[in-house]
């Protein structure tokens, strides 16, 4: 049995925006993990047959799965239909903290599933299950995780045969700039504006107009690329298709955070360019909020106005960004954001990048008050060090601003290696130790950097 309170709004929606698609049933679904504390938050009421329902086996009373329709640019070059192709949205519940999408990743073949296979392993699914909670832990916003499940079904992919899993994944919404490209591009105004109406309901209050929208979705997204940056998380897939509306982390694919400081890291395979390297995310993200922005504009009355004032909002995105990314690091650094804060903080990231220091050690290590030890390899950080203490930092909060634990490629990579294995022990661990990432962790080994031969120097889609 699987209770909750569902209302399916986005499936009274117009008939072109998704196909109604069932989840297709699995041979053997076998819990790998539930969340529990999530489940509540959603007022979901689950029994011991939750593997059931969290496989698509069986669909709870009240849902109403559909896949949704929507297109990206990927890497820049447009894609008119990608869509859920290996996803099922099963609805939305009303719970303590609102609606929220209930959508099974993995759940077999849609109708856009072009060539794929519509299935996941284990890779992907534990991965976004402990890389999304770990973000959501950090505090920055992020679909979450409910449920992991094995289908007991083997699927093929590069690297042999390996054995599937399926993720339920919630979010506030799964609107993302592609979905408004999608009808866009179709000259759907009819959908469009459909599209809107839903998009503002669920994130930034329903009387807002286009152009209040399109702030809002800027804002919000300059602050998450800029909470990214802070903790040194590279998406790695920043397609249109892969941005959230509502300013949300979605898609965890050849995701990572970075160890050792490098401006412009990339860790994904199918990256090669670089486009979606750290230092790029920005203007990455920028970007992808101008496509929101053409997206936009057949809802507008006066277009010629609308593209001048769009084009000043789309702009605009690179102050809110400048604004966001001082204030995480001043944080970071227990100042407030002004000049002389902003030449410490280029000053710390300098000194990191010369000599390859870890991230989240460095900072980490400014709290704990041995910072020489991580940072006095270089000639200049003795007196970056009197700058910064002449500056009166708020020492008491750096240990709540400055992660211990971030859920690093070689441990998350180890996980998945036991986990097909049959062993699931370095998952729950890992999983435990970043519920809590600001607080002291006593695993000396899932806060150490990665030694040169553990380091991951790529990641994949799978
Ligand atoms: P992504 O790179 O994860 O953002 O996915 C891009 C598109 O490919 C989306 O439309 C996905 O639904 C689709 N896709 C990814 N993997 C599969 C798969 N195994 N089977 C079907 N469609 C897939
Ligand atoms: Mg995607
Ligand atoms: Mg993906």
């Amino acid at each position: 049995m699987m209770r909750a309170n569902w209302d399916n709004s986005y499936a009274a929606l117009l008939p072109q925006m998704f196909t109604r698609q069932a989840p297709v049933p699995v041979a053997d679904p076998q819990g790998l993990m539930l969340n529990t504390e999530h489940a509540e938050e959603l007022g979901i009421n689950f029994d011991e047959d939750w593997p059931a329902f969290m496989a698509g086996n069986q669909i709870p009373q009240g849902a109403d799965p559909i896949a949704q329709a929507y297109a990206g640019h990927q890497f820049g070059h447009w894609n008119p239909q990608l869509g859920d192709g290996r996803a099922v949205l099963l609805g939305e519940v009303i719970g303590p903290q609102g609606r929220f999408d209930i959508q099974l990743k993995g759940a077999g073949r849609t109708a856009w599933s072009r060539n794929g296979d519509g299935r996941a392993w284990y890779g992907p699914v534990l991965r976004e299950y402990l890389i999304s909670e770990a973000m959501h832990a950090l505090g920055i916003p992020t679909t979450r995780a409910l449920a992991a499940v094995a289908t007991g079904e083997t699927i093929l992919r590069e690297q042999g045969p390996l054995p599937g899993a399926i993720i339920c994944r919630t979010a506030s919404s799964h609107i993302r700039v592609g979905t408004f490209q999608y009808f866009a591009a179709r000259n759907d105004t009819q959908a469009l504006e459909a599209l809107l109406q839903q998009a503002r309901a669920r994130h930034y209050g329903a009387s807002q107009t286009v152009e209040q929208f399109l702030s809002a979705a800027v804002a919000a997204q300059a602050r998450l690329i800029a909470q990214w940056m802070g903790v040194g998380f590279i998406h790695g897939v920043m397609n249109t298709d892969n941005s959230h509306v509502g300013g949300i982390t979605i898609d965890y694919g050849p995701c990572a955070f970075m160890d050792d400081f490098v401006p412009m890291k990339t860790f994904s395979s199918i990256d090669r360019q670089g486009r979606y390297a750290y230092g790029n995310q920005p203007n990455l993200a920028a970007w992808n909020m101008a496509q929101l922005a053409t997206a936009l504009l057949p809802l507008t009355e006066d277009r010629d106005a609308a593209v001048t004032r769009f084009t000043e909002i789309v702009q605009g995105f690179g102050d809110i960004f400048d604004t966001e990314y001082a204030a995480v690091f001043a944080r970071k650094i227990g100042l407030t954001p002004n000049q002389e804060t902003g030449a410490l903080i280029d000053g710390l990231l300098k000194i990191m990048a010369d000599i390859g220091a870890d991230l989240t050690l460095s900072f980490r290590s400014l709290a704990l008050g041995d910072a020489h030890a991580h940072l006095g390899a270089h000639p200049d950080f003795t007196d970056w060090h009197a700058r910064w203490q002449a500056a009166g930092p708020a020492q008491a909060a750096l240990a709540q601003v400055n992660p211990a634990i971030i859920p690093r490629n070689h441990l998350v990579e180890a996980m998945i290696a036991n986990a097909v294995a049959g062993d699931m022990q370095l998952f729950h661990a890992l999983h435990t130790a970043l519920k809590t990432p600001y607080a002291p962790c006593d695993t000396a080994r899932f806060i150490a950097a990665p030694s040169p031969q553990e380091a991951v120097t790529q990641t994949f889609c799978g």
